[in-house]
């Protein structure tokens, strides 16, 4: 525009244009409006157009996806110019699995589609190993070379295993589907010198004890397109809509073709919303809820009695003088112990069923980790009764003559279950889940009604929440019974499905070769749970009183130490002696550490060295002495897979390692050689591990490390991951995949744990047992909920029972830790946009009755304590709070505006069940399969506002 006219003219020639239109082109205030140039003509930086333009252009895509236990394993299309990441968009070639169901695609969240932006070029980016020159957590730190840094590692390592033995060398990496390399990497050095791989799915309270109890295995679940074949859902607090973004649209799918949903949850969250009926349970009562279920499905004989008696152990048979299943020895001299018996109807006598711990297989296969036994060298069929004559009765009670003459009362556990279920009526429920009777006896008709109906189309999707509990076992074996009694497990559309991280690497056969080539027989693991609790010192949380209520009958300390004299549970180091070194990476376990406090007080002025590998300076980072930067999911080749899909698809380089980062197998086999040099150095070119009587070999590690070479790449180990995924009895889930191939396109898997993969068939799991009847890998080879195991007889819980939440906190809000709605774990907390959704940090969320009770107002800092410990932050009102609760979504840094005390974790100590310290057929100790949880729910905290140092 002129530069003569101003503002005034501008608007007073309009005025005039008005008028001028009748009156010529001369008479028009249009002459105000002279002639301009083009504006830009001059303009010196016209380049930006072609930026503009060009931003459509690119030079390479290359796939990856976003490693941060999310469970999404989205594959995600990077694209590159100059170098530069410059964005990324959501692939979409999962394909579709048949023209019935909804596809998978697009897949991916909003909090992954920031990656690029926040982390890969973010401020936070570690760009060069550092080492830490003040306090640990002080934040101060010197650059140092690789050299330094790993030689410095190595040199500590040598000193270490000379001084103190291998076994105080600590691994802790969780989540192996999210990248196989990167999980294997460090494990696989721990595996050539004896050091300690920690267990993570125990750890973080999600693994669900119930499972290996009831199934004998770690789990196995349906991938979400299976959620459409439902034609009931019940959601049980899992917030499929914010916490599994990607797949939450298969339930709304499933409802818009007319199924109905049902969430139960404590809270009226935001899945809760887009429920057709909203349950609200008070929160850690769901267990009693669920035997209610039971209750009903039983008194209103809903059940389904042929799949019952052949996948069930509810028709074997119970000693009543001992409560021991009756077993052959005691009714042959010379009898087996793991033979059992039900009662058969045509002959009136016991009669020994099929596929129970000592009836022989065909052939006996090695267990993998995740089973308690391998039970699939057994005939198609075993588990069928007819065909072998067997009708065995579900109820009544016997008396059976045994080897030594004597007479003893026998009865199923069927009809034992259904005794203690007599008296969890809805009406006692009601009383204990403030749901009303009626409400839950509807849903149970209802669930159960649809099942029979559908041919077992109705379904359980089950959060974590549930699990978090101290008593989780309990609360969740009634789950399992009230799907079993419906007989919709191992069905399309039925069973309970439970989402509760990355946790199922489908190709674990691989996986374990790359990671263990020693052999997991030649490994130590730990119980992360109990590691902690043991080396923080937190001891004993639960009071005699408590403990009265609970049925647990001594100190948890005797408990242990009895487990772990009997060698059912290990503890590393051996002795009494002290962790000395801990490395993390791909996990902030400092952040997530339970008992936070006695964490920093107690257990790391133990530690000589922590070594954090990481692609950004988290909590865990913040601790360590020396952290190690690490390549990021752009950066690197690696495979990831997720239980909610059954495609595998990779992580690829977009870009060269930004900076001075490598990649965490780069990272190991530097450091495996760097530890062969100081080895040599040192004069500690082999030892004997007398633990399991191998020599281990120092001399010659980073030619192991490699295999002779073989594998000096990322690409080279996720090959010979996909190459070697074979187990006992199940073929290659990736059989023929070739590593470049999945780079073109993501390939479902070719088999999988439970069930085979079928063309156009969404995954469900335990076909195998329930289709192909071969023997659940229980002791018993069935669903098992009755375990004869006498800590589990001396706390009641042998049968299906209610335990409460713990009380042993004296203080009046339940403190509860969910997923955070914005953010992954700590991933992207502490991230600009996601501060601002959170008040820029950290808050709690709290009814506001309970606040105002306290004299609390919206946005206060306050202060959260109990004895354990305290932090102090900002409170957010919270209306669909239940009272007398108080929420913390998890995963904050450090740093992320918590104004005293450690973090949200400081309230929360560990507390240890005895009963998932026992060893009994298949519950023995294995990684991430069976072992204490580290329940974080049963927190009681105060909250008062806090004035002292902070404006309000
Ligand atoms: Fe990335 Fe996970 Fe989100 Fe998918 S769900 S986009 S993989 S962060």
């Amino acid at each position: 525009m002129s530069g003569k006219m101003d503002r005034r003219a501008f608007l007073k020639g309009l005025a005039l244009s008005g008028a001028g239109l009748a009156l010529g082109k001369e008479a028009l205030g249009f002459q105000a409006l002279v002639p301009i140039e083009d504006p830009l003509k001059h303009y010196p930086y016209r380049s930006w157009e072609d930026l503009y333009k060009n931003r459509w252009t690119w030079d390479k895509v290359t796939p990856s996806t976003h490693s941060v236990n999310c469970t999404g394993s989205c594959r995600w299309m990077v694209y590159v110019k100059n170098g530069v990441v410059m964005r990324e968009e959501q692939a979409s070639d999962f394909g579709q699995l048949n023209p019935d169901i909804p596809t998978f695609n697009p897949r991916g969240c909003q909090k992954g589609a920031c990656y690029s932006s926040d982390y890969l070029y973010g401020p936070n980016r570690l760009r060069y190993p550092m080492m830490r020159v003040g306090k640990r957590g002080e934040g101060k730190w010197k650059r140092i070379s690789w050299k330094e840094a790993l030689e410095t590692i190595a040199k500590k390592m040598v000193n270490v295993i000379q001084e103190h033995g291998p076994d105080t060398i600590n691994y802790f990496t969780p989540i192996p589907a999210m990248s196989y390399v990167r999980w294997s990497s460090g494990n696989r050095l721990a595996n050539f010198t004896g050091g300690v791989s920690l267990t993570f799915y125990d750890w973080y309270c999600d693994l669900l004890p119930a499972e290996p109890m009831t199934f004998g295995l770690q789990g196995d679940v349906a991938e979400t397109a299976d959620f459409f074949n439902s034609r009931y859902v019940i959601i049980w607090a899992s917030r499929l809509t914010d916490t599994r973004i990607p797949d939450a649209h298969f339930v709304t799918e499933a409802r818009y073709n007319g199924t109905k949903l049902v969430g139960i949850f404590s809270d009226y969250c935001p899945t809760a919303i887009k429920m057709d009926q909203h349950v609200p349970v008070k929160a850690g009562t769901d267990g009693a809820m669920a035997l209610a279920m039971c209750h009903v499905v039983i008194k209103e004989k809903l059940y389904d009695e042929a799949y019952i008696k052949e996948q069930t152990d509810l028709p074997l048979l119970i000693r009543l003088d001992n409560k021991k299943f009756l077993r052959e020895k005691d009714l042959k001299e010379g009898g087996k112990d793991g033979i059992l018996y039900a009662w058969d109807r045509v002959k009136n006598a016991p009669v020994a069923m099929p596929g129970t711990w000592d009836d022989p297989p065909e052939k006996e296969l090695a267990a993998p980790l995740f089973l308690g036994r391998n039970t699939f060298g057994y005939k198609r069929g075993t588990l069928e009764l007819s065909s072998k004559g067997i009708d065995p009765l579900l109820e009544g009670r016997f008396k059976v003559k045994l080897a030594d003459g004597r007479e003893v009362e026998v009865a199923t556990v069927f009809s034992l279950t259904k005794n203690e279920l007599d008296k969890y009526t809805p009406e006692w429920a009601q009383g204990v889940t403030g749901v009303s009777a009626k409400v839950i006896s509807q849903i149970a008709i209802e669930f159960a009604e649809t099942a029979r109906r559908t041919g077992g189309k109705a379904r359980i999707i089950l959060g974590m929440g549930v699990n978090h509990w101290f008593n989780n076992d309990t609360a969740i074996r009634p789950m399992i019974l009230f799907v079993a009694l419906t007989g919709t497990e191992g069905k399309d559309g039925g069973g309970i499905t439970y989402y509760v991280g990355q946790w199922k690497p489908v190709a674990v056969g691989g996986l374990g070769k790359l990671a263990f080539p020693l052999g997991g027989d030649n490994h130590r693991f730990q119980n992360t749970t109990l590691w902690t609790y043991v080396h923080s010192e937190i001891y004993d949380a639960i009071d005699a009183d408590e403990r009265e209520r609970q049925g647990i009958k001594r100190p948890i300390r005797d408990y242990i130490k009895e487990s772990v004299s009997k060698g059912w549970i290990p503890l590393y180091p051996r002795d009494g002696k002290e962790p000395k070194i801990f490395f993390i990476w791909n996990g902030n376990w400092t952040n997530q550490a339970k008992g936070g406090d006695y964490v920093l007080r107690n257990m790391f002025p133990k530690l000589d060295l922590i070594i954090n590998l990481n692609i950004r300076l988290d909590t865990s980072a913040m601790y360590a002495d020396i952290v190690l930067p690490v390549a990021g999911h752009y950066e690197k080749n690696d495979l990831s897979s997720t239980e909610e899909h059954t495609f595998m698809h990779v992580l690829t380089p977009a870009i060269e390692p930004l900076y001075e980062c490598k990649t965490e197998w780069q990272i190991f086999k530097e450091l495996a050689k760097k530890l062969e040099e100081a080895a040599k150095r040192e004069g500690l070119t082999r030892f004997y591990d007398k633990q399991f009587g191998i020599w281990r070999d120092l001399s010659n590690l980073a030619d192991q490390y490699t295999q002779g070479g073989k594998l000096g790449s990322e690409k080279e180990a996720a090959q010979f991951i996909l190459d070697n995924s074979a187990l006992p009895g199940i073929s290659s889930p990736t059989q023929g995949m070739k590593f470049d191939n999945l780079v073109k396109k993501a390939e479902r898997f070719k088999d999988n744990w439970t069930s085979k993969m079928e063309e156009g068939v969404p995954y469900g799991p335990f076909k195998r047992y329930v289709v192909e009847k071969k023997p659940w890998p229980t002791f018993t080879g069935r669903m098992q909920f009755y375990i004869d195991h006498d800590w589990f007889i001396e706390m009641g819980e042998h049968l299906l029972t209610y335990k409460p939440p713990l009380e042993v906190d004296k203080y009046p809000l339940r403190y509860s830790t969910p997923h955070n709605r914005w953010f992954i774990h700590s991933t992207w907390s502490e991230h600009q946009t996601i501060m601002r959704l959170m008040r820029g940090g950290q808050i709690v969320y709290m009814n506001p009755e309970d606040m105002a009770e306290r004299g609390i107002k919206d946005n206060d800092w306050v202060k959260i304590y109990n004895q354990h410990g305290h932090f102090v932050c900002r409170v957010k009102i919270y209306p669909s709070s239940p009272r007398g609760f108080l929420t913390n979504y998890f995963g904050h840094e450090k740093f992320s505006d918590v104004r005293e005390g450690f973090g949200y974790q400081s309230p929360v100590p560990i507390r240890i069940k005895p009963t998932q310290l026992v060893n009994y057929y298949h519950l023995v100790f294995k990684p991430n399969y069976w072992g204490p949880t580290g329940s974080q729910r049963d927190v009681k905290v105060e909250v008062e506002r806090y004035t002292k140092a902070y404006p309000i």
